[in-house]
């Protein structure tokens, strides 16, 4: 399924790509750049506010390209610091934005540290069994343009709520790749629209403090281990053997841990950064002693981080979290064999267990 939208997303479009299509249709390149400064720097709302563009090329752009392919139909906030915005896309397709906001002493709420969540495809064919995203199955991918647009809704909404710069609004946080969808199934859009995030033109955020998050689809693993930026990988791990693993995570008979973890390895020396290993902690399912030894053993050879995040309940699946004792437990366990790793056990406060719950919905219910 492909959504082919009239206008091209603006926000789609790279500073090269701009450029050439300027040239094409006899504009200077130096206009490019004044457009994206537009988009990404003063973030203008609407053609008409880009007033250093002599007016037949803002009317040019407006029929060429589409200002806004994301339009927010509801902002969500809950007393835990996590916000949700739910965006429709052209197609009516929905997708879910999370802000989560670390707070900070001596700065208010608003001006706190935070963490975006961004969504990649519509739904996810992964088809993990304790997922609210994979349920409904795959719709479709999301363009470069609705990718960043994400972004571009949070910066606009911090704009005209916070005290903060401009700039630093874009400059301060974290984003993760965890929302719906498995980022590596649409590698294609992906890549394009982590650089224009990534790029001085554009959003200006180091690569560094943007995770993708995949649940180890292998060859892109390494396809984006071999790319020059230095973009953090968070590997969604939740079995510590393959006959764990492959229960709640079909992708695991595709990539088995002896294809997964390699490619982990591969990806941590390329880059020379530690990788997060994440796991789920599902009652009676992998919340063993045997499990925690796996994955301690796992985590030490790769000398990767484990975060633990007590599964969050989907409305309609079985699985259930631990209790408190038991993750304890599994905790003390991992770190006295010597495993670097953390628990939260803040209800929807832990980003990917915020994230995670994004659930593929067909209207916009309250
Ligand atoms: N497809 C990618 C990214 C999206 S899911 C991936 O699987 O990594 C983001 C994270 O949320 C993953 O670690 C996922 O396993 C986790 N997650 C999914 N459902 C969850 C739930 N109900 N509770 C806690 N975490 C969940
Ligand atoms: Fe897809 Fe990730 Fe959910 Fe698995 S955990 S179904 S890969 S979104």
């Amino acid at each position: 399924m492909k959504f082919q939208p009239e206008k091209r997303p603006i926000h789609g479009e790279s500073l090269d790509s701009l450029q050439a299509r300027f040239k094409e249709i006899g504009e200077p390149a130096f206009r490019a750049k004044q457009v994206m400064e537009w988009l990404y720097k003063k973030r203008a709302r609407s053609w008409s506010d880009m007033s250093n563009l002599p007016r037949p090329l803002r009317e040019r752009l407006d029929q060429e390209f589409d200002l806004s392919p994301a339009k927010r139909v509801l902002a969500k906030e809950s007393a835990d610091e996590t916000e949700k915005l739910l965006l429709e896309m052209g197609d009516k397709a929905l997708v879910e934005t999370v802000v989560i906001r670390a707070p900070q002493v001596g700065v208010g709420q608003r001006d706190s540290r935070k963490t975006i969540c961004i969504s990649t495809q519509v739904g996810c064919a992964y088809g993990c069994k304790f997922c609210a995203s994979g349920l409904a199955g795959w719709k479709r991918d999301l363009s470069v343009g609705e990718i960043v647009a994400q972004l571009i809704h949070v910066c606009h909404q911090e704009d005209a709520t916070t005290t903060r710069a401009k700039e630093e609004i874009a400059s301060f946080d974290n984003i993760v790749v965890m929302g719906m969808g498995e980022p590596m199934a649409n590698y294609d859009n992906l890549l394009p629209a982590l650089r224009i995030l990534n790029a001085d033109w554009g959003l200006n955020f180091g690569a560094r403090r943007i995770t993708v998050s995949t649940s180890g689809v292998v060859p892109k693993i390494l396809a984006l281990a071999k790319e020059p930026e230095q973009f953090r990988l968070a590997v969604s791990l939740h079995g510590a053997t393959n006959a764990v693993r492959e229960q709640i995570m079909p992708i695991n008979k595709r990539y088995p841990l002896e294809a997964l973890l390699p490619a982990i390895q591969a990806y941590a020396q390329t880059k020379g950064r530690m990788i997060t290993l994440e796991f789920i902690l599902i009652d009676s399912i992998n919340d063993s002693f045997e499990q925690a030894d796996a994955l301690s053993q796992i985590a030490r050879d790769l000398n990767a981080h484990v975060n633990l995040i007590p599964y969050n309940t989907v409305p309609g699946l079985e699985w259930k979290r631990p209790s408190i004792t038991r993750q304890e437990s599994f905790y003390q366990r991992l770190k006295r064999s010597g495993a670097s790793a953390t628990i939260r056990r803040e209800k929807g406060h832990d980003i990917a267990a915020a994230c995670g719950q994004l659930k593929l919905k067909t209207e916009p219910a309250a």
